[in-house]
């Protein structure tokens, strides 16, 4: 028998089993009048009047309703309500320019957008058919409780669920179509990889415009695990709601835990959760030192996992083993800070130029009206990640050396600067650090660390210099380093490199990037 896979199976089973356990905790600060507590019976019902107002609209099978929030419950419920009818959802950063949310309205073709109030006033400039602010505007006009909404004709799993566009850590951003299946396949190997079931308490703090939260909106309803939204991240809020709401689970990029552990030196009585929570860490390489002070300041289990927008996104994940145990803890955080082992159902590929390469139910149907850049993204039935890596030949373990543009070539030797950023970090003197390359007369590129030093502290030039030395070739330890006050990321945590090197490269005839 075959039937379809759809992210109405993750609604359906949380309604039928879960009707009366909570489901949704909404934001309580936020623009909008929260949504009240919801079970997953209630959720169904909102969902439902979701399906049936945008039935009501006109808004037909395939067409696309665009979402600009920070994450809130009705963001939540729109990942449900849309492909649940076979329309695809359009899930936009919140933090885009008028401008950029106008591309991707535009590109997309979406005739519905959907703003938080935030974003009411950027959002103005973009045409479309039609436009709501979430909140009141969407429960008085839009959604149509008790109406039952009209079936999806021909449920498909190989129809796109959502189109979500590429943080665009180099041009213009695309839009990622992940299937219902992907999103199927995701959602099943990332809750049997963590092991998520009924007695979970999910809490929201990554955005879920980004992958669609990584897929964990469908998970987390499909097993009945209660969510909370967190609308803004923040350490002390963070720990705060761990302890309020008995957190088990939480996945965020490397910036996240940074914030956590900051907030948690000044944390009155034993941090909440310890011993109960993991974490899923993703997005960007987490530092070693990161790793080893989650496990011994926070007492959390660390677990990574890598992939991108574009394999919805689980490709690898690594926990510590049980032999683990005995490693000294140093030892233990280095081996956790690889990208892990291949999730069930990937095959990943290291080619001679480099880069990654995966192939999975998990890898995405295409970019939306751009068959160049799938064709240059897919082939001979492989994924090109752009990352570059290497597999442990001894345990199969994926590490992530270098987003393939971010490799430093000085001298004709290719230094990761991933790993001098793990090694700059690994002083106690460093909060932030991003390495890039520069030009150099002498070497064509050489490195240079920024770095932003933890509060209080005092350091040289010389002596991170020195450190570096003292732990890895001397061709790949930084040659300057310069100091700020802060390293701007995307919203998703990535640190654009190209707009750290631009500045360096400017007149330069041998620009990167
Ligand atoms: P995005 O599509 O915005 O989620 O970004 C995906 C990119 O994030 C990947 O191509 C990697 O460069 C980076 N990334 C994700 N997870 C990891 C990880 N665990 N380690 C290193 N880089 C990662």
């Amino acid at each position: 028998m075959r039937v379809p896979m759809t992210i109405a199976d993750f609604l359906d089973r949380a309604v039928l089993g879960f009707a009366a356990s909570p489901a949704v905790i909404d934001e309580p600060s936020q623009p909008a009048p929260p949504v009240p507590v919801s079970t997953y019976g209630r959720l169904g019902e909102r969902v439902r009047a979701w399906q049936a107002g945008l039935d009501a609209l006109g808004v037909g099978e395939g067409e696309r309703v665009a979402v600009v929030s920070h994450n809130s419950a009705r963001l939540l419920e729109l990942l449900f309500a849309v492909p649940m009818s076979g329309r695809i959802c359009v899930p936009v950063n919140f933090r885009l320019k008028a401008e950029e949310i106008a591309y991707v309205v535009r590109q997309s073709g979406a005739s519905v957008l959907l703003v938080d109030p935030e974003v009411r006033e950027p959002a103005e400039c973009v045409r479309t058919d039609h436009r709501f602010v979430l909140g009141e505007q969407t429960e008085n006009e839009l959604m149509r409780f008790g109406v039952e909404p009209r079936p999806w004709s021909n449920p498909d799993e190989d129809a796109t669920a959502t189109i979500n566009y590429t943080s665009g850590t180099t041009a213009r951003p695309k839009g990622v179509q992940l299937t219902h299946r992907n999103i199927w396949v995701n959602g099943l190997t990332f809750g049997l990889h963590t092991r998520v079931w009924e007695r979970d308490v999910y809490m929201h703090t990554l955005p879920m415009f980004h992958c669609n939260g990584w897929g964990m909106p469908f998970v987390m309803a499909g097993l009945g695990v209660k969510q909370v939204v967190l609308r803004k991240v923040e350490g002390a809020e963070i720990l705060r709601r761990v302890d309020e709401h008995g957190v088990t689970l939480m996945c965020g990029a490397p910036a996240v835990w940074n914030a956590v552990l900051d907030a948690a030196k000044d944390w009155q009585g034993g941090v909440p959760g310890r011993g109960r929570v993991r974490i899923v860490c993703a997005g960007a390489p987490p530092p070693s030192r990161m790793i080893q002070r989650v496990e011994e300041e926070l007492g959390w289990e660390f677990t990574q996992i890598y992939g991108l927008t574009e394999t919805s996104p689980l490709l690898t994940f690594n926990r510590a083993r049980p032999e683990d145990g005995e490693l000294p803890a140093g030892e233990r955080a280095r081996r956790l800070s690889r990208a892990g082992l291949p999730a069930l159902g990937v095959n990943l590929r290291v080619a001679d130029s480099g880069e990654v390469l995966a192939r999975s139910n998990v890898v995405l149907d295409g970019y939306w009206e751009k068959p160049e850049e799938t064709a240059a993204a897919l082939q001979d039935g492989w994924f090109r990640t752009g990352d570059g890596g290497s597999i442990d030949v001894g345990d199969g373990h994926l590490t992530i050396s270098d987003r393939k543009k971010d490799v430093i070539i000085t001298g004709g030797e290719n230094v990761s600067s991933i790993e001098v950023e793990d090694t700059v970090f690994s002083h106690p003197a460093v909060a932030e650090v991003a390495v890039i390359g520069v030009p150099d007369e002498k070497w064509g590129e050489t490195v240079k660390a920024l770095v932003v030093p933890a509060e209080g502290a005092v350091v040289s030039e010389a002596e991170i210099i020195a450190y570096c030395k003292e732990r890895m070739a001397g061709y790949k330890a930084p040659t300057s380093v310069e100091f700020r006050d802060a390293i701007p990321r995307t919203a998703t945590g990535k640190i654009q490199k190209f707009r750290l090197r631009d500045p360096y490269w400017a007149g330069s005839d041998r620009g990167v990037g």
